[in-house]
């Protein structure tokens, strides 16, 4: 599967899924546009070093994915881009009464808003090119339900929709939309929610793996970000062309149970 000639934009890419989505694509040939908030010099060592390890060009653009201004200035400074993929995400876990009011924000507008504002502005790029995919990385969360993650959870399901509108938006050209929608892969953002979930729950770090976090995916193993990463090329590969509008789950037979 090559992908040279395409140019990729990867909504925080500077650690995670995201990174492991830049770097299946830049194996697979892509020029890959890396992001987040930051703008450490960690952050341009990072596509200095995937660039010379995939011989792509690889450069990272700073912009903070909770301002809609700078979601469509991210697209314009990457030249448009071919493939899209809308990753960066936050989470937070609290009952809903006690759901901290800026929390919510942010998170609908980092997980959901984001992507609008990036598709919104990559769209008439893709239709100048006469080719694009837009990948957005759900969750199981997209289709399932867990307690205390009220905002990421209608994210998620929102970014669910949104990909199938997108997709019938674009249905009749070379253009497809998906949500790609992974199990517990373990990434900084779930170790992050190890200690809440830990205090939630009243258990220790193992248990908390075990019999919470992977107590719904039944493989009992995480999935990893070279998955999610070989799943987004497939999407931008011949194969897919017709698939679009749907969701694409990577997450241990979760969502069969
Ligand atoms: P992570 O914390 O490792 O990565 C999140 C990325 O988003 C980072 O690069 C971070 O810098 C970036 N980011 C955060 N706020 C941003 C902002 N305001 N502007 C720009 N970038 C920002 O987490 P991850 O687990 O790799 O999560 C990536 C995506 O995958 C998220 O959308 C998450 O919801 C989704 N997801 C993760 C899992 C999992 O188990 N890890 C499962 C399902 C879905």
């Amino acid at each position: 599967m090559s992908l040279k000639g395409k140019t990729a934009v990867v909504t925080g890419s500077n650690s995670g899924i995201g990174l492991g989505i830049a770097e299946e694509l830049a194996r697979a040939g892509a020029q890959v546009i890396l992001n987040s908030y930051t703008d450490d010099p960690e952050d341009h060592d990072l596509a200095a070093r995937i660039a010379r390890e995939h011989d792509v060009n690889c450069r990272y653009i700073q912009a903070d994915m909770s301002k809609g201004d700078r979601c469509r200035a991210l697209i314009e400074e990457a030249g448009g881009c071919d493939i899209l993929v809308n990753n960066a995400g936050i989470q937070h876990v609290a009952p809903i009464p006690d759901f901290p009011v800026e929390k919510w924000d942010a998170i609908i507008a980092i997980n959901l808003s984001s992507a609008f504002h990036t598709t919104a502005a990559a769209l008439p790029h893709m239709r100048k090119r006469g080719w694009g995919r837009v990948v957005n990385i759900a969750s199981a969360h997209g289709l399932t339900a867990s307690p205390f993650k009220s905002a990421y959870i209608a994210a998620k399901h929102g970014i669910v929709g949104l990909s199938k509108t997108t997709a019938l938006e674009t249905a009749e050209e070379p253009i497809t939309c998906n949500a790609i929608c992974p199990g517990y892969v373990l990434t900084p953002l779930v170790e992050a929610q190890i200690p809440d979930t830990m205090k939630e729950y009243g258990m220790d770090r193992e248990t908390v793996i075990r019999d919470v976090m992977l107590a719904r995916q039944p493989s009992k193993d995480f999935a990893t970000v070279e998955q999610i990463g070989g799943t987004t090329v497939f999407l931008c590969s011949e194969a897919a062309a017709q698939i679009t509008g749907t969701t694409i789950s990577v997450d241990g037979g979760w969502t069969a149970l």
